[in-house]
């Protein structure tokens, strides 16, 4: 099974300054690479497999949906080099939420600072200088201190007003933390006009994981409520930045990314029209929406427990990567892994074998906490120490957050790329 790795292609290398080689691409689809990586004999570490022709499908989804909206990957969401240097070639823009993520994506060849917002409305002072020395000008901002705090460090600042918007119906309500109310918003246009800053748009941010199509048809009528009150400040702006909040494939939400694109799209078409808005620049954030289903995750039972219950056997299966690692997203993220069984007693399981009997069995991760739980109850066949466990739809917010905690490693990440796309030009 080894056999089926093979080289990058050299052009894929990456650049001069880069410090670790990127990593291989296994021939074949996700089940082929999962197959090759568990079959093998001392195989035991937990691994991701990413495809990037669903990266790839997920962009010509976008464009074909929303062909106003150039989609800007929220790096944040997951930071792989591969699904970057993939986006960037297709012509992707991105949000960067920090200096070393600007740093990061600034690196991958052909992304210039114009295709970079750095999306996050309170800066530290030092990553708002880096922003200036590389000229990222682009920046939300959401209170009159920071933008106390451009004038002062980055005058020639391209500032974006986040507004607040309606995210009951998301499971990360971001406005919790960010965005600014409409009756904050005239004080915030005096302020700027008072500092000279020159505001060029709105954004907004629907909540991750947003579950509800029409609270993006209301941000975007707030936004041009926005626009209007915008002009008697003497503002005349030109970007709208529709932001983060779309569905993954196979969303655990049941919402479709067509039902929220026909949606918005019609919002855009009603509130800002091409005829009256010709100039606009239209972005958004999607992070979720690119990555989550083109990452799935294979753990090993590394130990299990069988427990007598009133009505025959159970089992606790314990795996080698859990709540302190990928699995951080039932934490953060709300999320509710399903697990489907790779290996059972050796022996490989496709969709086609039964896999009877079934037992009340429990999920936990490798660390001695025992909120390491990532399935709390389920039914799952009797699956033996070395068998393996697949986890789909891992891509968004995992890796990202996953510590070391108990000195667990981070799981390694192994490539397939479906559609050809990284050789495409
Ligand atoms: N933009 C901003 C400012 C965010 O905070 C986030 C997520 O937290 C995103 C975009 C990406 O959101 P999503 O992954 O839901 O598309």
């Amino acid at each position: 099974a080894s056999d089926r790795l093979r080289n990058m292609p050299s052009k894929l290398k990456g650049g001069q300054d880069v410090e670790a080689p990127l990593p291989c691409v296994y021939h074949g689809n996700v089940g082929d690479a999962l197959h090759a990586k568990a079959s093998h004999a001392s195989a035991e570490d937990a691994f991701f497999v990413a495809d990037l022709g669903e990266v790839y499908r997920q962009y010509a989804q976008w464009t074909a949906h929303l062909p106003r909206v150039q989609p800007f990957f929220a790096v944040k969401c997951n930071p792989d080099p591969l699904v970057i240097k993939l986006l960037a070639r297709l012509g992707a823009g991105f949000d960067c939420a920090s200096k070393s993520e600007i740093m990061q994506v600034l690196h991958e060849e052909g992304i210039g600072a114009h295709n970079i917002i750095y999306a996050h409305p309170c800066k530290p002072a030092s990553h708002l200088r880096f922003a200036q020395t590389v000229g990222v000008s682009m920046m939300t901002f959401d209170n009159a201190d920071e933008l106390v705090k451009i004038s002062q460090l980055y005058p020639e600042a391209k500032a974006v007003l986040r507004i607040l918007t309606d995210d009951s119906q998301s499971l990360c309500q971001l406005g919790l933390k960010f965005g600014a109310a409409p009756g904050d918003v005239p004080s915030l246009l005096a302020t700027a006009q008072q500092l000279g800053i020159d505001v060029v748009g709105v954004s907004f941010h629907v909540g991750s994981g947003c579950q509800s199509e029409s609270a993006f048809a209301d941000a975007v009528l707030r936004a041009r409520r926005v626009f209007d009150q915008a002009t008697q400040f003497g503002f005349r702006l030109s970007l709208l930045d529709v932001g983060g909040g779309f569905p993954g494939r196979g969303d655990q939400s049941g919402l479709s990314f067509g039902a929220v694109a026909d949606v918005l799209r019609t919002a855009l078409a009603t509130h800002f029209p091409v005829d009256a808005f010709r100039h606009l620049r239209i972005i958004a954030e999607p992070g979720r929406y690119f990555v989550a289903s083109a990452f799935s995750l294979a753990v090993n039972v590394i130990a299990r427990r069988k427990i007598e219950r009133d009505k025959g056997w159970g089992f606790r299966y314990y795996v080698n990567d859990g709540v302190y690692g990928s699995f951080n997203c039932i934490m953060f993220d709300h999320q509710q892994p399903q697990p489907r069984v790779l290996m059972s007693s050796g022996r490989l399981v496709t969709e086609q074998d039964s896999v009877e009997p079934l037992y009340e069995s429990s999920v936990w991760g490798p660390t001695c906490d025992s909120i390491d739980c990532i399935v709390p109850s389920g039914l799952l066949p009797e699956l033996q120490t070395g068998d393996w466990l697949v986890f789909d739809g891992m891509g968004a917010y995992t890796i990202c957050a996953a510590s070391r905690f108990n000195g667990f490693k981070i799981s390694d990440i192994v490539y397939v790329d479906t559609e050809g796309a990284l050789l495409r030009r």
